[in-house]
């Protein structure tokens, strides 16, 4: 699967970097998410998935590969 985001939708809460660190990142600038890993990648843990479900700007999506 790989992650899309929606830099213009997030508003750098920062949620999902704590759930995901390997994964996610935000911006010095601007706070505003940035991907770590573009995948493709897989989420055996199902913390990536945690993650994009928990934000608070439904920011975050998956698709398939
Ligand atoms: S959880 Fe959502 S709003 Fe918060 S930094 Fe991540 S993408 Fe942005």
């Amino acid at each position: 699967m790989r992650i899309t985001i929606d830099r213009e939708a997030c508003v750098g809460s920062g949620q999902c970097v704590l759930i995901e660190p390997a994964v996610f990142d935000q911006n010095d600038d601007d706070g505003l998410v940035e991907l770590l890993d573009e995948g493709p990648l897989t989420d055996p843990t199902g913390t990536v998935e945690d993650a994009v479900q928990r934000c608070p700007a439904a920011a975050l999506g998956l698709s398939p590969d």
